[in-house]
């Protein structure tokens, strides 16, 4: 049986509660989502049939500052899914202690199958249906799975149409409207970052490190480069055609080429074909996750080969499978500080768009590693605070941060 994701987060949350022994009237309030927006988006498709999908947009807690989180169009997208995703969004602002709660929406749809046009304009009537519970100072959505600046570029001018000039209202925006500059790559740089600071507290480094990496999408993609750059060797990756493995370590520069020109790793020169759940079990240092959820169940955590799960993807282990990774010593890097690198750029757009002012790419990287490592220490205290592994103590600092904001707004 599938389990159902939202439950997952509220058990991490759960053994959270249970380190820092919070009060359990918090308990409730703090797993319970305080808005929940569905939608019925209904568009003309490009051969005049009826185009009908459902949208969401759940709002998770915003104890902290406006609701953020990302906005994902896949097949599979449900409410438990979109609530687990909002949940992670909370405890990741917190984390690395940027001014935002946590949302997420989606729509339940296989963008493959849908032209440009009908795309846009399935955007834009999301955007019609969720525009008075979404603002600059209210929820502000970004890009996930399946989605780009460019969808994010549709969302901000209908979101203008309704309430005036507002490029605060979306972020990770096209460069050329309002976007900020190291944002595409925020995701990837922090994931690099969250894996440094372990490996040198390890006594090891980027260089010479094996990585395996499942998606090839913006997070999967830009770590790979960036980890390539670094000296780190790229072992494996795959995508949701396939995967390629090259044990001496892939050409990654050449393999960006490959995807850009063919749409997939899958048959890249040099390297040997392999199946997405051979790369979960591959022979590697670093496994980074960065596709979709739960790929890590119980059994596939018990032939992972890496010392150390990178979770680049949010919520990529079952609760079973994050179990198994910790009775056999692997180091999980937790999604709600790993994958921050996003969201804490999305900030500094965000503050560059109130400001309507520009940073420089290298002020965006000093400040996303600022944040990053500061979020490190913090954990590794919480670590030894309550003797915990990596992701309650992340989801530990996270309550504790929510909770300081609770009490001093008070409740009711
Ligand atoms: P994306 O759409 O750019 O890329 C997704 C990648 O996963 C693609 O390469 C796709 O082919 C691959 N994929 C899909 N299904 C697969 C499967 N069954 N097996 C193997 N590969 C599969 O998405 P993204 O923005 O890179 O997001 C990836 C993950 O990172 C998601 O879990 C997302 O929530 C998380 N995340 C994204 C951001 C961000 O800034 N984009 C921030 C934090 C976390």
């Amino acid at each position: 049986m599938n389990e159902n994701p939202f439950e997952t987060t509220n058990t991490f949350l759960r053994r959270a509660f249970d380190a820092i022994a919070i009060d359990r009237r918090y308990e409730i309030l703090l797993c319970t989502p305080r808005r929940e927006v569905r939608v019925e988006l209904a568009i003309q498709m490009d051969d005049g049939s009826l185009g009908h999908f459902i949208g969401y947009r759940v709002q998770h807690d915003d104890s902290r500052g406006p609701y953020k989180g990302g906005l994902r169009y896949h097949p599979e997208v449900n409410i438990d899914e979109v609530r687990s995703l909002a949940s992670l969004m909370t405890w990741k602002t917190a984390v690395v202690d940027i001014p935002f709660g946590g949302a997420k929406g989606g729509i339940q749809v296989d963008p493959a199958k849908l032209s440009v046009r009908e795309l846009e304009r399935l955007t834009r009537r999301f955007v019609d249906q969720i525009h008075d519970f979404v603002g600059p100072l209210i929820d502000i959505p970004a890009p996930d799975v399946n989605t780009n600046p460019t969808v994010m570029g549709w969302f901000f001018d209908q979101y203008t149409r309704h309430h005036g000039y507002s490029p605060g209202v979306v972020t990770g925006k096209p460069l050329g409207l309002h976007g900020s500059l190291g944002r595409e790559a925020a995701t990837g740089r922090g994931c690099l970052f969250a894996i440094r600071e372990v490996l040198v507290a390890d006594g090891r480094e980027l260089a010479g490190t094996r990585f395996a990496i499942q998606g090839f999408g913006n997070v999967g993609s830009w770590f790979a480069r960036l980890a390539h750059a670094e000296g780190g060797r790229i072992v494996a990756v795959s995508d949701v055609h396939g995967g390629v493995f090259d044990g001496e370590g892939l050409d990654v520069p050449r393999l960006v080429d490959h995807v850009h020109a063919t749409g997939s790793v899958v048959g890249f020169a040099r390297s040997t074909p392999i199946r997405n759940d051979e790369l979960l079990a591959v022979d590697c240092d670093v496994l980074v996750p960065a596709a979709l959820g739960h790929v890590i169940d119980g059994k596939t955590a018990a032939n992972v080969h890496a010392k150390y799960v990178l979770e680049a993807a949010n919520g990529p282990c079952t609760l079973d499978g994050a179990d198994v990774l910790d009775r056999r010593g692997i180091t999980c890097l937790p999604d709600i500080w790993a994958n921050a690198g996003g969201v804490t750029v999305s900030y500094f757009e965000w503050t560059q768009n109130l400001q309507q002012m520009r940073w420089t790419e290298e002020r965006v990287n000093a400040e996303l590693e600022r944040h990053i490592v500061a979020a490190h220490v913090a954990i590794r205290s919480a670590m030894a605070r309550y003797k915990c592994s990596m992701r309650t103590a992340a989801f530990a600092l996270a309550v504790e941060r929510v909770k300081a904001a609770t009490d001093l707004r008070g409740i009711g």
